[in-house]
């Protein structure tokens, strides 16, 4: 069924026929292989590149640059569409378009040249290091540091939790040049990893959601060349925390539409199976769960498509993007294991997508600003919004 309340209707021609291909590649490949990408805990590079050659790594590049040149709003619906069957793929699928984003319009034309291509065709995959194992939501407090020697700098510390480092070889990692100077101290490097001193560490095990391919690096006396400065003391701290309120729509988009399929599974099976001499949809425990799942599922994604336009419209979207994180991911906490109980013993088989998703549901709580933190943004600003 097409969404009544989606925003669909204010993209471009060339938006929706993104959308329609990552809903063709949705149904047809990450649907029927999600359950073995789980199991392997890995999505093979064949898969990456397929989906690059749909444009789903270079969504926001400008046309110019070999991108589709989208907006935010087809972003957020591209996201909510993947995460239908696959959070995670979703989630490595953004950033490295996220990453081939920032390349594109604030790389220099050397990074241009060097990076942007093999992002775009999914050769290589990008990550955005900012967490250390000691350092997550206290940003500031990161401790890798990075030292400016003749022609380059040197880099020393550990990267933890970071979305595709299994595999990704093209990082933007966040380091201090000078640990005194608090967040105006903070430098990015745009570094491939197989220099001498880069150590990628083992993946990490989760409880699922392993197609995002978290894990961590070590560096240790690696070298990088001038050119490698992506964004400067003094500027790089900000841009880091630019991204920060897209991140949570998409996010939250995310959510939305693991619910939006899980209630789908669920509604298909209660109007096939029976119980009691009739199906469990005619049953009124059933149905009314499954009413509370639609009504609080539509209430997430306004936010989140409100949310969207405020990015789209350039303005201040903080506030915006915390409401809907917030209540889109306690949302999927709450209802995917109603859609899960309305099926019975059967919602747990792995070929449908509900656990994979609930495990997704506890990565969207931390990603891109803990719910505790986006609390903090919305308490900030309660009183000069609400009093
Ligand atoms: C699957 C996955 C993928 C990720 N991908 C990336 C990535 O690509 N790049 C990257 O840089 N990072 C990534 N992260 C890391 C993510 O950003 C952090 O997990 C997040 O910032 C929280 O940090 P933490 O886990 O260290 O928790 P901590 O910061 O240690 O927090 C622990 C608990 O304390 C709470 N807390 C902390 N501060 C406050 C406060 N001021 N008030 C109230 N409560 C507070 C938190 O909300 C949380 O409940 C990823 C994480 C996961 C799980």
């Amino acid at each position: 069924m097409e969404d009544a309340l989606s925003p669909i209707a204010s993209l471009t021609a060339a938006e929706r026929a993104l959308l329609d291909r990552t809903r063709q590649f949705r149904r047809d490949v990450a649907a029927p292989q999600a359950a073995s990408w789980e199991r392997a805990r890995l999505v093979p590079r064949e898969i990456i590149r397929e989906a690059a050659r749909l444009g789903l790594t270079a969504i926001e590049v400008p046309e110019a640059l070999g991108g589709q040149g989208a907006g935010f709003v087809a972003k957020t619906l591209v996201a909510e569409e993947l995460a239908r069957s696959d959070m995670g793929l979703a989630f490595s699928l953004i950033n490295t378009q996220n990453a081939a984003s920032r390349v594109a319009r604030q790389g220099t034309q050397a990074q241009i040249a060097r990076h942007l291509a093999p992002l775009i065709a999914g050769e290589r995959m990008g990550c955005t290091a900012l967490t250390e194992p000691q350092a997550g939501s206290d940003f500031p407090a990161i401790t890798t540091t990075a030292r400016k020697i003749e022609g380059g700098w040197i880099i020393d510390g550990e990267k933890a939790w970071i979305t595709n480092a299994a595999s990704a070889e093209t990082v933007l990692l966040y380091a201090k040049t000078d640990a005194a100077a608090g967040t105006a101290g903070i430098a990015a490097f745009l570094i491939d990893t197989d220099g001498p001193g880069f150590e990628r560490l083992a993946p990490y095990g989760m409880m699922g959601g392993h197609a995002i391919g978290v894990g961590g690096f070590r560096l240790a006396g690696f070298r990088v060349d001038e050119d490698a400065l992506f964004y400067p003391p003094g500027e790089a701290f900000k841009r880091a925390l630019d991204g920060i309120n897209g991140a949570r729509i998409y996010v939250a988009a995310m959510c939305c539409g693991m619910v939006a399929e899980a209630l789908r599974v669920a509604l298909d099976y209660a109007t096939r199976r029976h119980a009691f001499g009739k199906r469990l949809i005619d049953h009124q425990g059933i149905r009314w769960s499954l009413v509370d799942v639609a009504a609080e599922l539509e209430a997430a994604r306004l936010l989140t498509y409100r949310a969207a336009g405020v990015i789209a419209r350039g303005e201040n979207a903080v506030l915006a993007a915390a409401l809907a994180k917030k209540v889109a991911v306690e949302m999927a906490g709450r209802r995917l294991p109603q859609c899960m109980q309305a099926m019975g013993a059967e919602g747990l088989r792995e070929e449908h997508p509900i656990g994979r998703h609930i495990a997704c549901a506890r990565i969207a709580a931390y990603v891109d600003g803990t719910t505790e933190i986006q609390n903090e943004r919305i308490g900030a600003l309660l009183e000069k919004t609400y009093l």
